[in-house]
């Protein structure tokens, strides 16, 4: 077990979704900024990395049917704009439901997940997509 149940449990931790908190105004922003666009120079200094529930509300949503070479195998897929809870808008897939199910409003959670393989024995990129609660 030991090394190949570490090696996972490493690369979750290296792809969680670490966004940042501006310490002045509290606002997270996600991707992580240097500098608050709000605070400009008081937040220098304080922007703390947090870490995001994944958890959150379908803002808005498209059904892919032109899939890029890499996902050609999943299509049509469904691509959302997430309102996460703790505030920032993210853009993420919709796995393991059927296009029909997802609906504006309607409540997701991250899940980690393989993205694409180069090749045969190539590099697989792992990363994050949404299922429905
Ligand atoms: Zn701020």
């Amino acid at each position: 077990m030991g090394e190949l149940s570490r090696f996972w449990r490493e690369s979750e931790h290296r792809y969680r979704m670490v966004a940042n908190r501006c310490g002045n105004c509290e606002r997270v922003y996600f991707p992580p900024r240097d500098v608050c666009p709000i605070c400009h120079r008081d937040s220098i200094g304080k922007m703390k990395p947090f870490t995001l529930s994944g958890k959150g509300e379908i803002e808005s949503f498209t059904v892919v049917h032109d899939a890029p070479p890499a996902f050609t195998r999943q299509r049509p897929y469904v691509l959302a704009i997430i309102k996460l809870d703790e505030g920032p808008s993210i853009t993420g897939q919709i796995v393991d439901s059927d296009p029909g199910e997802v609906e504006i409003g309607g409540r997701v959670h991250s899940v980690f997940r393989k993205i694409s393989q180069e090749g045969k024995s190539g590099i697989i990129e792992y990363g994050y997509k949404f299922v429905l609660d």
